[in-house]
């Protein structure tokens, strides 16, 4: 069976699942509108889908995927800008409580941005374009980090990466003004895959702290 073939008949198991009470949420969800809670930034890694490791059910996620989880600072241009139109309207429509930024471990895109600022190898693709974004996590991984094995040395970085899109979060100006009214949290925490592990990020300490 091709995947294609896999996908349509995940698909129809979605559609004709037996739980009436599922079936009934769902519905509901369709005829009254989503009201999420939580805008949710993970990275495009097919392992770590937000909803699966959350056991969260649809409508309770407002989801952007990227690359790496990276947020760029806002610029404010009027290019286009995935990231801040996925704010704008989660924050000023759907008045979401919470932003989650989640970035894991065994990173691709984490490992690509680090080797890409230890060798200074840079291509000019949209990918490496992407990555470039949180370069000074990558080089103070290298400045502070380099005695560490490669996997540390990724989660240092990866890390680093969170705490520099919280900055950069607070910059957004819909994000700015619902801070300001405390009816915003902002949250960034880091999933070690092969361990378990929820580590969240304290801004006070600067570290992450284990929340399982
Ligand atoms: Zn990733």
């Amino acid at each position: 069976m091709s995947h294609i073939d896999e996908l349509r008949a995940g698909f129809l198991k979605f559609r004709d699942v037996s739980d009436p009470q599922e079936r009934e949420t769902f519905k509901e969800l369709v005829d009254q509108g989503q009201k999420p809670r939580t805008l949710f930034v993970a990275c495009c890694d097919s392992r770590v889908d937000p909803a699966l490791i959350t056991r969260s059910q649809p409508g309770e996620l407002f989801v952007v995927r990227n690359i790496a989880n990276l947020v760029p600072a806002y610029d404010g241009s009027e290019q286009l800008d995935e990231m801040a139109a996925a704010l704008e309207f989660s924050v000023e429509h759907l008045d979401v409580e919470n932003i989650v930024v989640m970035g894991h471990s065994r990173c691709a895109g984490v490992k690509a941005l680090l080797t890409a600022v230890k060798n200074d190898t840079w291509s000019e693709g949209p990918l490496h374009n992407w990555l470039r974004i949180a370069e000074t996590a990558a080089k103070d991984t290298v400045a502070q980090d380099s005695h560490l094995p490669e996997a540390e040395q990724l989660k240092a970085c990866g890390k680093r990466a969170l705490a520099l899109s919280m900055q950069r979060l607070a910059s957004y100006p819909s994000v700015q003004s619902k801070l300001k009214a405390q009816s915003l949290a902002l949250h960034a925490w880091f999933f070690s895959m092969g361990r378990m592990q929820l580590e969240a990020y304290d801004p006070w300490s600067k570290a992450f702290q284990d929340i399982t």
